[in-house]
């Protein structure tokens, strides 16, 4: 049972139809795993507090740069030199005292358990993490949703392999080679904030959808991607990769 509080706080979002007064009970109840604190993770965090996820743990190891303020919207002038993950979990707070929200300062790595959370925010800028995220995702079969963003193009997906065999992974549509990547951090590629504000509230988005709404069609197995210059969106329908090392039998 939402409380008088709840019933205020979150007033605008459970009149929408499907989302309903038990959709914001069920992201009350949700436990968030974002992993990376910069242009993705925090919008990321931020809406997702404000929803009302319940429980959000927030992984980067980095501190806050004069360099990350153009999109790391959460990180203000005076918190240069602090830890990102501890100065968005602040911040959360400020919008939304009553979520139970926690910083790791260090890198997200393999042997992390991500069995008790329900839901993943890839928000990281690095192939290797995305990689560890997809094979645990799988593993433990939680719905993870990847955001990515440089210059001025984005791009987004729900990856829910585990939980469907019919779905794709992230491995089956990016598999690992040995070929040098093409550029695509920030650092050396360049990147805007409004680009990585909108697919990570785009992410958000979609985890609403997945968790509080009824009668919805889950956008898993598409990638969406974003052009800021001709302000084309497109919506691509993936194939699963029967010989995925990761989620094929
Ligand atoms: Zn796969």
């Amino acid at each position: 049972m939402l409380n008088d509080d709840d019933l205020n706080r979150y007033a605008r979002q459970v009149i929408i139809p499907n989302f309903d007064e038990e959709g914001q009970e069920r992201l009350l109840n949700t436990n968030c795993l974002i992993v990376g604190a910069g242009g993705l993770g925090c919008p990321v965090a931020l809406y997702a507090s404000a929803a009302g996820f319940g429980h959000i743990e927030i992984y980067d190891q980095d501190i806050v740069e004069i360099s990350n303020l153009n999109r790391q919207i959460a990180h203000k002038n005076n918190h240069i030199g602090n830890s990102k993950a501890e100065n968005l979990v602040q911040e959360c707070l400020k919008i939304n005292p009553n979520i139970s929200i926690t910083s790791k300062k260090i890198l997200f790595d393999e042997s992390i358990d991500v069995s008790n959370f329900d839901l993943i925010f890839d928000c990281c800028d690095n192939s290797e993490t995305k990689y560890i995220l997809n094979f645990l995702s799988h593993k433990c079969k939680k719905i993870l949703i990847s955001g990515s963003a440089v210059q001025m193009e984005g791009q987004l997906a729900i990856w829910k392999s585990g939980l469907n065999k019919n779905y794709p992974c992230y491995e089956c549509i990016f598999p690992r080679t040995n070929e040098k990547a093409p550029i695509t951090n920030c650092r050396e590629a360049g990147i805007i904030g409004p680009v990585t504000g909108l697919i990570g509230s785009m992410q958000v988005n979609e985890a609403i959808k997945e968790i509080a709404f009824k009668n919805y069609q889950s956008t898993a197995g598409n990638l969406f991607l974003y052009d800021g210059l001709t302000l084309n969106l497109d919506k691509i329908k993936l194939i699963k990769n029967n010989q995925c090392p990761v989620c094929s039998d």
